[in-house]
């Protein structure tokens, strides 16, 4: 508790007492561990690939440029991957801190859902292909429309769709639906994969930002840890929620979130 003002009571010219205004900084102490908290993982986070960027790059310099193509191709390339991931961190790290200081402003229409869900889908599809995983659209007729910022929702659904690709092995399936919400006046947009799945330990800190459930997958598969803290934050702003269950039908994962239905 924080003393931030104190003044002398007076009663008929006599003094007879003190008035203090006391404040709870428990809310501003934790606000404030939760700011040392991301600046100590940034810079772990941070840390990493620019060691190994410079780690190979010293190697070059010492003679393998030199003495052994095959060699000096295989760590460019290594750099190469290193810097993308650096350059993923640095995005998502500067798109978390906007969201969170609350400089960004949505820009909110009446928006079709369902051309914003077909064209992430498309955008994904490729990626599944890839992978011989199969990708699925749900979406009914005659859903009314929701008030949302377009290229934000659509950076929700990409993340979702990515990680649905990204941690469900080959011949698995992802799909991409949407619902009326159990509260009339939201929709609700799912998507469901067959893939790992999340342990139930896991499930309560999965949007926390960098908190992984298996550090080195989720590196080698290119993550960054915020997707989903992104995704939180950016659906939050929009007045709905969003949460994940496990997948009990071919195990695997639902991430599942609402928006706001736009008045007719
Ligand atoms: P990352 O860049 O590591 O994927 P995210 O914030 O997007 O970061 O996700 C956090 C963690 O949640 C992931 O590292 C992974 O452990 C888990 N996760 C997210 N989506 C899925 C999914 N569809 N299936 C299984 N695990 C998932």
């Amino acid at each position: 508790t924080l003393l931030t003002h104190w003044a002398p009571l007076a009663v008929d010219g006599r003094k007879s007492g003190v008035v203090a205004v006391f404040h709870d900084i428990s809310d501003m102490k934790k606000v404030e561990n939760i700011r040392r908290d991301f600046v100590a993982n940034v810079s772990h986070e941070l840390r990493t690939p620019v060691s190994v960027i410079k780690g190979y790059a010293e190697t070059l310099l010492d003679g393998a440029l030199q003495s052994d193509g095959d060699r000096a191709t295989r760590f460019v390339e290594i750099i190469l991957s290193h810097s993308e991931r650096l350059a993923a961190l640095i995005n998502d790290i500067l798109t978390l801190s906007t969201l969170e200081s609350r400089a960004l402003v949505l820009d909110r229409h009446p928006l079709d859902i369902s051309g914003t869900m077909r064209k992430t889908y498309m955008l994904l599809e490729e990626n599944a292909n890839k992978k011989d995983i199969r990708m699925q659209l749900d979406i009914p007729a005659g859903l009314p429309r929701v008030l949302a910022d377009q290229g934000r929702v659509e950076q929700v659904i990409v993340n979702l769709l990515d990680n649905a690709i990204k941690y469900t092995p080959p011949q698995g399936m992802v799909t991409l639906s949407v619902r009326q919400g159990d509260d009339p006046g939201f929709l609700k947009i799912a998507v469901a994969d067959t893939g790992i799945g999340i342990p139930f330990k896991d499930l309560p800190r999965i949007f926390e930002r960098f908190y992984r459930v298996d550090e080195a997958r989720s590196r080698d598969q290119g993550g960054t840890g915020l997707g989903l803290a992104i995704a939180k934050h950016i659906v939050q702003l929009h007045g709905g929620e969003i949460s994940v269950t496990n997948n009990e039908f071919g195990k695997g994962s639902i991430f599942s979130f609402t928006l706001p239905v736009a008045a007719a």
